[in-house]
């Protein structure tokens, strides 16, 4: 078995979409399970769909869920013109969703993550019974597979973290009894499901994590991630001009990009296909005859830098004590506060004035500044960036880098992460001087 995910330009509109079936096509021997995202800018809509309930307003959630039916239904008349058969049973499908999503918007009381997640993860829905017809109209026999019947999550409702016991030993049973009669398999990337069985999403850009376990948890031969970029490059190639393809990079450097704001891969991505080894390929499905980016273990990777990563609107949080004391156990009562308010922290030194950190989580760190300021003084700085410079064994590279651009100099915190083979080394700049500092980066390490 293989894993194929496709992400949302991958599957958002006819072309792209038979693009994609032709690839699932050419692999059937390999026994595909595919992973699709919402179609693009679907989940966007349905994020605003919650909104505009957090407001009170139902009736602009209706009105947005009318369009999302609409979207829809076209996508599939254009896919299936002339069979009449499978596009009225993807009509039936897509309309089975959008009137349980119209129930819920018209009798749901208040709106949580819970309520959310609900919302938040009919895109997926939508666009898998939508391809698994086509796949099926045009003789690939296909089975639907709904992944609330395996991947089990925590009840984080927005960023479910898998319960990997639980998804290995359903998984197995229900994607085995699925290719009994069938050449080809579709589920949803991104959905979960709590063991009571409430609703759950992993987190934006979650298909990634969802492909990967999965592969986990069937012991795949391969993971696939086919996306729109000819695999994973120097530097996000819509900021950055000249970035080149990274023909093989190792789970941990990418591990650590995807970590550090590198949006091709979600950051959790490498964790469950690094427990049994299995291989991860980046494809483009725009140019699936390109060799992409294959992950393997580092044994195989050269020292070497392999990219620029960068994390736009992080805040800069630096705690002290007021008398000198024991940098240790203050790093200690930090760390539970942190993980108590579920912050997820990037980058952290701890150094004679105190600990400093950097998190993206910018909803969750306000309630850990409460709980810290009463045994600490806490300062936090808004409107920062992250940018890391990702390789294997590169910490010389450090210095170097102070040449290539004044920002590094001045930056406040620098951190090279210390495993075995150095391979993040991390700095703040002010939010507005980062594709600056990030370009100046590249064009240094890359660009000679
Ligand atoms: P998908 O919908 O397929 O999951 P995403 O938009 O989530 O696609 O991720 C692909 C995008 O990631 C690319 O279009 C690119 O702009 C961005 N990206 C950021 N950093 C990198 C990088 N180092 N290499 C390749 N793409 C990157
Ligand atoms: N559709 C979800 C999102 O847009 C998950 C994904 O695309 O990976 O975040
Ligand atoms: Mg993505």
């Amino acid at each position: 078995m293989i894993v194929m995910k496709f992400g949302g330009t991958s599957v958002g509109g006819r072309e792209a979409i038979e693009r994609t079936i032709g690839i699932v096509r050419s692999k059937l021997e390999e026994k595909p399970i595919v992973v699709v995202s919402a179609m693009s800018k679907v989940t966007d809509m349905l994020y605003a769909i919650s909104d505009s309930l957090e407001k009170g307003d139902r009736e602009g959630a209706q009105a947005a869920l009318g369009k999302l039916r609409k979207k829809h239904l076209d996508a599939a008349a254009e896919l299936m013109p002339d069979d009449h058969l499978w596009r009225e049973e993807a009509f039936c499908r897509i309309n089975a969703v959008c009137d349980g999503m119209q129930r819920f918007i018209a009798e749901v009381a208040e709106i949580g993550p819970a309520q959310k997640a609900v919302i938040d993860s009919k895109g997926e829905f939508l666009s898998s019974n939508m391809i698994c017809c086509k796949m099926n109209s045009i003789g690939i026999k296909t089975s639907f597979v709904n992944a609330r019947d395996f991947m089990v999550t925590d009840s984080d409702y927005l960023k479910g973290a898998p319960v990997y016991d639980e998804i290995v030993r359903r998984a197995p049973k229900v994607i085995d009894a699925a290719f009994s009669e069938a050449d080809a398999v579709i589920t949803q990337g991104f959905v979960g499901i709590t063991s009571e069985g409430e609703e759950t999403v992993l987190g934006r850009g979650g298909s990634d994590f969802s492909a990967s376990i999965i592969g986990m948890a069937v012991d795949a031969a391969r993971i696939e991630i086919w996306t729109d970029v000819d695999g994973v490059r120097s530097a996000d190639p819509r900021k950055v001009d000249n970035t080149l393809c990274i023909p093989k990079i190792s789970f941990e450097e990418a591990a650590e990009m995807a970590a550090s704001g590198a949006k091709v891969l979600h950051p959790k991505t490498i964790e469950p296909a690094l427990l049994k080894n299995i291989p991860v390929l980046v494809l483009n499905s725009m140019n699936p005859s390109g060799h992409g980016t294959t992950i393997v273990p580092s044994s195989y990777i050269e020292d070497g830098v392999r990219s620029v990563s960068s994390k736009e609107n992080i805040l800069l949080v630096c705690v002290s004590l007021p008398v000198i004391s024991d940098a240790s156990s203050l790093l200690t009562r930090v760390l539970a506060v942190l993980s108590e308010t579920k912050v997820d922290i990037d980058l952290l030194r701890v150094g004679p004035d105190g600990i400093v950190f950097t998190s993206a989580s910018l909803d969750r760190v306000p309630s850990a500044v409460v709980k810290l300021s009463t045994f600490a003084d806490v300062e936090v700085e808004d409107d920062k960036a992250q940018i890391s410079v990702i390789g294997k064994n590169i910490s010389e590279l450090r210095l170097a880098l102070r040449d290539a651009s004044e920002l590094v100099k001045e930056s406040r915190l620098v951190t090279v992460a210390q495993n075995d083979s150095y391979v993040n080394i991390s700095f703040v700049v002010p939010r507005a001087r980062m594709h600056d500092a990030v370009r100046q980066i590249h064009s240094y390490l890359f660009e000679k």
